[in-house]
Formats: C-alpha cells, structure tokens, sequence
C-alpha cells in the first residue's frame, strides 16, 4: 500500500527459504482509527488465531485514542485541555507514559517537538472553526504565551500544568505510541511476523516467512512516482515520516502544513520530508515531527542523542541523513544502530 509517504512493498528483496509451520496463514486488515488508516499483516498458525491478534490490537488502539485524543469526547486528554487549569489531573497509566515521553522528547530536541503546541493548532485552523486568514499578531502572541513544555509536570498517575490556559496535542507522538502497544499485543497472542504500517509510520515485529525484512519504502516528495527515496529492511523497528502533504489549511492564499515552529509559532517550511528510523515506533514518530521542525543539520544531532536515525529532504530538495542512515546506488538503505539503553 502507499499512503502519506511511505509504501510497504512485500517481496521486494530477500532469499527464499521454507515457511516455518507455525507460520502459514498470512492475514492482512486495514481500518480508521485515530483518524488515520491502520494497516496490518500478520502471519500466525490459523485465521482464528490471526483474527483474535487483530480484533484485540485494533481494540487497544482504539482505547487509547479515547484515551489521548484532543479532539472530541472526554477521554483524558481532553479534558485536560478542557480544564485550562493548574490542579493536578489524575490520568491513565498510558497517558502518564506517552504525556512522559513527549516531554522527554521535547528536551531532546530542545523544544522543536512540543507537546503543548496545542494554541497555535488552533489559531491555526487545524481544529476548524477560524476564518482563511493567517492569525493576526496578537492572536499568534497570546497563543505562544500557553505553549512551552516546561509548564507541565507529571507524577506518577496525574499530570498538571503550571500555567493556566494550557493544552496538549498529542499528534505527533500518539500513532507511534498506539504502534508500540498494538505490537505488544498482537505479541500476547502469540504472534511473532507482523507489519503494522499506520499512514506514514510502519512498525516491524520479525520478518515474514522466506524473508530477512520487511522492506518498508520511503517515498521521494521531490517526485512521487518515481524511484523511491530509499527502501528500509525493516525488523524490529519502526520508521516514521512526517511531511506538510498530510494536512493542509488555506492561510491568506497560501497552504499551510500542520507541522508547526513552537518556537516561531508558524507552520514549518524549511523541511518537505523528515524520516526518523528507531528501535519504538514512539521515539520514531516524535523524531520525525522534531526533526521536521529543527531542520535538516540540527536533526542529525538528535538523532545521535536518541540512539536514533533520520533521513531529511529540505525545502529545496536537499537530501541530509544521519552518520548510520546509509542509502545505496539502488536505494536500498542499511542503518547501523544501537537500540537505547532503557
Ligand atoms: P502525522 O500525525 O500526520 O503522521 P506527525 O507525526 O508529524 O504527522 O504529527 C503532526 C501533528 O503533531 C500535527 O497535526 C499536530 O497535531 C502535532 N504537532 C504539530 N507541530 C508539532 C510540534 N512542533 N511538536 C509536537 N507536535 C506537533
Ligand atoms: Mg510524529
């Protein structure tokens, strides 16, 4: 399939050798959840045993969109955000973590990953409701004074804001965080070879039967169609890809991308494409929006901070990787990593 930037083409490459018996019977399932496309392949021993993995992963994504959501509904999250408060809000265990580990990488990416982007979301009109003009000054300034990371604490089952008129947008983060678990699992129930690709963002548990990897593609946004950016032998691992393609308003005429600069407080334009490859699909997915906003040579660094890889098209097409992301003449690409000490 090829969906937001990057496409899971099976049997592409690898040596063919006999299927383990246990392994016979492919399944593949796609639906909406957290308002994108989950896609996932499993092998298991019978359809019964691969229907039970699938039923329960798509039910745990859908719990924690509940959960983490700041859209609708009155899951955690948005009644965090409903509250605008600075009492302290007692949360799901779930939320504590991936709450926790967007702080984590909004200090890792010193701020270019800010999970209180929130305002400016809004301001912005990627939560409907404001005219096709850009912000006027005023309204960006008021909505930057409610954005910085370093207003939120968290304790071991709440979370509380320092700040009064706060809010959290998990977006950039949340997808990688459901992968984790939905992996997790569809391991419980005995699964070992799964794909879950979830518009832009594929995890891998082991490989396919007869396969070394799961050969992920990453489109080329500078041409689409054409011969991809690289081709990543996926296992046990997860890459992610961010790009302005995915979610776009009209602003004073012109398109903006959902990718916001906490720091500027404006959507991103230095950046087409950023690609971020890690051990959890939660660290790639936050790697990919914070290299999106930090740019090319900054997010080369925070990758190497998070044991992590990435491979960014700049606005003008320009194509940086990180010291391990090797792509060859062929595209194929092989990354040297370390998974986090944890
Ligand atoms: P997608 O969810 O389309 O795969 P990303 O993972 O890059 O794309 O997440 C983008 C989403 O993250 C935006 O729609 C918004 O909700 C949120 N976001 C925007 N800018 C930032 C930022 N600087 N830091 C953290 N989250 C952001
Ligand atoms: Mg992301």
């Amino acid at each position: 399939m090829r969906a937001h930037g990057v496409t899971v083409a099976l049997l592409v490459w690898g040596t063919v050798a006999s299927a383990a018996p246990a392994d016979t019977v492919r399944v593949q399932a796609a639906r909406l959840t957290m308002g994108a496309l989950l896609d996932i392949t499993v092998f298991a021993a019978d359809s019964t045993q691969a229907a039970g993995a699938l039923e329960s992963a798509y039910a745990e994504v859908a719990r924690l969109d509940t959960l983490l959501t700041d859209w609708r509904g009155d899951g955690d999250i948005a009644r965090l955000n409903a509250a605008g408060d600075t009492l302290w809000h007692a949360v799901a265990p779930e939320t504590r973590e991936v709450v926790g580990e967007a702080l984590r990488w909004a200090q890792l990416s010193r701020g270019a990953f800010d999970p209180t982007i929130r305002p400016l979301v809004v301001v912005w009109g990627f939560r409907g409701g404001v005219a096709s003009r850009a912000p006027r000054a005023d309204e960006l300034a008021a909505a930057r004074a409610r954005v910085g990371a370093r207003f939120v604490r968290v304790d071991s089952a709440a979370v509380r804001f320092t700040r009064t008129g706060m809010q959290l947008d998990l977006g950039g983060i949340a997808k990688g965080y459901a992968l984790d678990r939905a992996a997790a699992v569809l391991e419980t129930h005995g699964v070992r070879r799964a794909l879950l690709d979830f518009a832009g963002q594929a995890l891998a548990l082991d490989a396919p039967p007869g396969l070394d990897a799961w050969p992920v593609v990453i489109d080329d946004p500078r041409r689409p169609r054409a011969r991809p950016l690289a081709v990543v032998p996926l296992v046990r691992a997860s890459v992610a890809t961010s790009s302005q393609r995915e979610r776009t308003v009209t602003r004073g005429g012109r398109r903006v991308g959902h990718i916001l600069d906490p720091r500027s407080g404006r959507p991103v334009r230095r950046t087409r494409q950023a690609s971020a490859f890690a051990a959890r699909a939660v660290d790639a997915d936050a790697l990919a929006t914070a290299a999106f906003v930090a740019g090319a040579g900054d997010a080369a660094q925070i990758a190497t901070r998070a044991h992590a890889s990435v491979l960014v098209v700049a606005h003008d097409g320009r194509v940086t990787r990180s010291a391990k992301f090797r792509v060859d003449a062929r595209r194929r690409a092989s990354i040297a990593w370390t998974p986090a000490p944890r």
